[in-house]
């Protein structure tokens, strides 16, 4: 196993080598990491869902009534009514007319693209699509053609030399890009699709919960619910606790009860994560509120960045539209330094270098929630610009 540890050596040596942060606490905005308090910038949790008390009371009470495990694999004998309630509640909510929770987003999209698609077809994939959707698209074996990010005209191009090929078209992209915060051109993708007869995927993960009506995703956004053909989103971020789904046809559901494999060969989830998501779509429709704060935190503290000296995108990478926000400082060592200090000052925004994002794009990624203060984000701001200065970064 040496070829291990000379990995581990070289990221040492580049000064990527990373140790993983310990949550003393809830994931709130401010709370506690290997002991020392910090203001939260690092955390998915959109919406402050991961710690809402109708959240927590839905799994006790589930827990309560049904254990803690399902016990089998969905087509086995683990599909609990519950977990049948939370598809038929999200293929509602979403206005569609079915949808197959996964165990995780990453699952809900390897799963899905890897059995829908064969040898023969062809994958259309924007270039900075998440690591589950490539992963998936591997596994199908069929052709992968990379369109440049966010470049339709470049898809057009990719789907007419493929056009009188025999095999099935996929157009993917992300709703929303989880290292930029960009939003993805999914009315004109449906375009396209509607042109080549392709079929049109969209990974909702970080958009769920944030854009679209009380938080329908990227495609409500667009209006295009009857034109993309599978829509995956993640219970993972917004919704504040575990698992990825896929919406669409009753038949593409049925299709995915039958072949993708995380669900064939992987247990569901405990009967109280399905009690919680449930929960969590209630809390979408009934405090709207959280999503404006969300959306009123992000516009600060964008419009603070301006002007500091901070590389947050829209030169050599995408620009943020969403609560993603990352400052670009292109070298991985410098970036994860930068990192380390800021922590030590009180303000957790993770350093993420190659491979997760290109070589020379590394970047602190700070996410807003709904949930932070405006005190908070102001001492953020303050300690992300002087810990900057310090170290010659701005
Ligand atoms: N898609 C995107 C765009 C993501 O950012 C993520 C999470 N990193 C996933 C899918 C996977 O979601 P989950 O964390 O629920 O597995």
């Amino acid at each position: 196993m040496a070829h291990l540890r000379a990995v581990l050596d070289d990221l040492r040596e580049r000064g990527t080598y990373f140790k993983l942060r310990v949550l003393d606490d809830e994931q709130g905005p401010l709370c506690h990491y290997d002991g020392r308090e910090v203001i939260n910038l690092a955390s998915n949790n959109y919406l402050g869902l991961c710690e809402h008390p109708k959240l927590v009371e839905a799994a006790i009470a589930a827990t309560k009534k049904y254990g803690v495990g399902s016990g089998a694999v969905r087509t086995i004998a683990g599909t609990m009514r519950i977990h049948v309630e939370l598809e038929e509640k999200i293929a509602a909510f979403k206005g569609v007319e079915a949808c197959v929770v996964f165990q995780s987003g990453f699952t809900a999209n390897a799963g899905t693209v890897s059995s829908i698609l064969g040898k023969e077809d062809f994958i259309l994939s924007d270039e900075l699509n998440h690591a589950s959707i490539i992963d998936g698209a591997r596994l199908s074996r069929a052709k992968i053609k990379v369109f440049r990010h966010k470049d339709v005209a470049h898809c057009e191009e990719l789907l007419k030399e493929v056009r009188n090929e025999p095999g099935r078209k996929l157009v993917i992209t992300d709703g929303v890009f989880s290292m930029d915060g960009d939003i993805g051109p999914v009315a004109a993708l449906c375009d396209l699709c509607d042109k080549y007869g392709a079929i049109m995927m969209v990974d909702d993960a970080h958009a769920s919960g944030v854009l679209g009506r009380n938080g329908r995703g990227s495609v409500d956004h667009f209006h295009c619910t009857q034109r993309v053909d599978v829509q995956v989103g993640t219970l993972s971020k917004a919704i504040g606790c575990l698992g990825g789904y896929v919406c669409g046809s009753r038949d593409l559901i049925d299709y995915l009860y039958h072949r993708a494999r995380p669900f064939l060969f992987s247990t569901s989830h405990p009967p109280s994560v399905a009690a919680s998501c449930m929960a969590a779509f209630d809390i979408l429709e009934s405090e709207p509120e959280r999503m404006e704060r969300l959306w009123a935190n992000t516009k600060y503290f964008q419009a603070q960045l301006q002007g500091t000296g901070f590389d947050i995108g829209g030169k050599s990478t995408p620009k943020s539209e969403t609560p993603i926000t990352p400052i670009i400082l292109g070298d991985g060592r410098k970036t994860m330094d930068y990192s380390r200090a800021l922590f030590e000052e009180g303000v957790m925004a993770t350093g993420i270098a190659f491979p997760t994002v290109p070589e020379g794009k590394a970047r602190i990624r700070c996410i807003m929630t709904s949930e932070h203060t405006r005190a908070q984000i102001d001492q953020a701001l303050e300690t992300m610009t002087s810990v900057a200065k310090g170290m010659g970064l701005v």
